[in-house]
């Protein structure tokens, strides 16, 4: 399957792809998403990240609409489990995105919120509920829902589900589910224990899996580079012309920092190009033969549109914003070094919340990346935050984040800035304890990877989703 119009999902669905700019099915979508269609049940291996939301919720919104219902009060159409407030709330932007045309029912009911809002949003009954299962339960038990009308149950992340303790929850909540339902279930490791889950509420199910990112590659050297904020494109070009470049890929976040960052490099006379999702077909294509054939020798791109780049003779990854998504640092590194050439990473890190994204790929990788400080003096001392950090890393392993490792949804909400994008470093921390051991730090060097199109949700237009009003904070 190539493209979504393949599948041949119901117009307002499609429209509602097209505006999101998704083109081409990633392989989990495109494995799931016809068996889901024609309306089996499906277990699948998979991270957050390679696109697995769409991968369910395209099919039961395209099912839903064949057989369009109102449901009956204090009920649901579609129950969503998820681990999390956080990856609930994103389930539920998912569904709201893609069914902004279907004038969708939807809410959330997460814990760490009080319950009022919640009985009252599901009075009238819902097309599409996501829940954490303690809170779901306790809306059952209050008789504020009921679950004998669901056609459709989604466990997402079950691993981490089981990680958290929720198995006897889910029990609880299964065995009030009708029997005859399509069922998805997503795990992202698949134990013993979390397959016998699955065996006992699938109906014969079809199996998909994509390979999961284990670490950062092979023969990648990874440099931290601490630089002003301000200072990142003068100090890029310097790079780029102090090292021995075949070939550069520059990743930054959005598509106008790709813009200015190659006006930047023009400035300073170093020939690029960058390629994003608002840069035409054409002129992708030309970008792209002429940074094959050594034309461009660096291109600057956004994750997304680098996920077509299959470029061998990558000598350097730059990171000029780090990923917030720690998984997307792996993919981005992976572009060097390949073909067993050998690659450097080097990602420029200002203070504040992109110590962050260092402290939740650290962790992921399970390593502390080396760091050169090339900040100016004032704003070194202007950083607490970055200072604290270099010596949290010093002789160990990052520390869990003080928000890790919660035990039950509905424990208080964590404080801080609200990260953008789900699986983030709780995620990351539960990855990290299921990994074996990997190679010392020191180096910057660390064993194979096993690629998967990782995808960025920064890259998705701005949209509200029109019915989350259950969302904390
Ligand atoms: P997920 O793994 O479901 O969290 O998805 C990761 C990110 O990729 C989200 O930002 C999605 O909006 C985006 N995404 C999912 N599928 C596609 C696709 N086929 N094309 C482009 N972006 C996608």
């Amino acid at each position: 399957m190539n493209s979504f119009q393949d599948f041949a999902l119901a117009d307002p669905i499609a429209r509602a792809l097209s505006e999101e700019n998704y083109v081409t099915p990633t392989p989990i979508q495109a494995q799931t998403i016809p068996l889901a269609l024609a309306g089996r049940d499906v277990v699948g291996i998979a991270q957050t990240g390679t696109g697995k939301t769409a991968a369910f919720a395209l099919p039961i919104l395209h099912r839903l609409l064949q057989n369009r219902i109102k449901p009956q009060p204090k009920t649901a159409r579609v129950l969503v489990l998820s681990p999390t407030r956080e990856l609930s709330g994103q389930i539920l932007d998912s569904f709201n995105a893609y069914g902004r045309h279907l004038r969708l029912t939807s809410t959330l009911t997460i814990g760490g919120v009080p319950m009022g809002r919640q009985v009252r949003a599901l009075m009238p009954g819902v097309e599409v509920l996501v829940a954490t299962p303690g809170r779901l339960l306790d809306l059952v038990q209050s008789n504020g829902l009921k679950l004998n009308q669901v056609e459709f149950l989604v466990l997402d992340e079950a691993d981490r589900m089981l990680d958290m303790g929720f198995i006897n929850d889910i029990r609880k909540i299964v065995a009030k589910l009708p029997v005859k339902r399509q069922t998805f279930f997503f795990s992202a490791t698949m134990p013993k224990d979390i397959a016998e889950l699955a065996e006992a509420m699938l109906r014969d199910p079809a199996r998909v899996a994509v390979t999961p990112v284990a670490t950062t590659a092979d023969r990648v050297t990874q440099r931290i580079i601490q630089v002003d904020h301000s200072n990142k494109p003068a100090f890029l070009a310097q790079l780029l012309k102090q090292e021995t470049v075949d070939r550069a890929l520059i990743f930054t976040r959005t598509k106008h920092g790709a813009d200015k960052v190659v006006k930047g490099l023009e400035r300073a006379g170093i020939r690029a190009a960058a390629i994003h999702g608002n840069k035409s077909q054409n002129h992708r294509e030309r970008v792209l033969a002429a940074f094959r054939s050594g034309e461009v020798r660096t291109l600057v791109a956004t994750d997304i549109a680098a996920r077509g780049i299959d470029v061998d003779g990558i000598s350097h990854v730059v990171n000029f914003d780090l990923p917030n998504v720690p998984e997307t640092y792996v993919h981005r590194i992976g572009r060097t070094a390949r073909a067993g050439a050998d690659g450097i990473a080097i990602s420029l890190v200002a203070g504040g919340e992109e110590m962050g994204y260092l402290r939740d790929i650290e962790r992921l990788i399970r390593m502390a990346l080396p760091r050169e400080d090339r900040r100016t003096p004032g704003s070194r001392e202007a950083a607490p935050a970055a200072a604290q950090q270099q010596q949290h890393h010093r002789g160990g392993r990052p520390a869990p984040r003080p928000h890790g490792g919660r035990s039950h949804d509905s424990a208080p909400p964590a404080k801080g800035p609200r990260r953008p994008r789900r699986g983030g470093g709780n995620k990351a921390a539960q990855q990290t304890n299921r990994e074996p051991n990997r190679s010392p730090q020191g180096g910057g060097k660390t064993e194979g990877l096993q690629g998967v199109a990782f995808l960025h949700r920064e890259s998705r237009p701005n949209h509200r989703p029109n019915n989350r009003n259950q969302r904390p904070n």
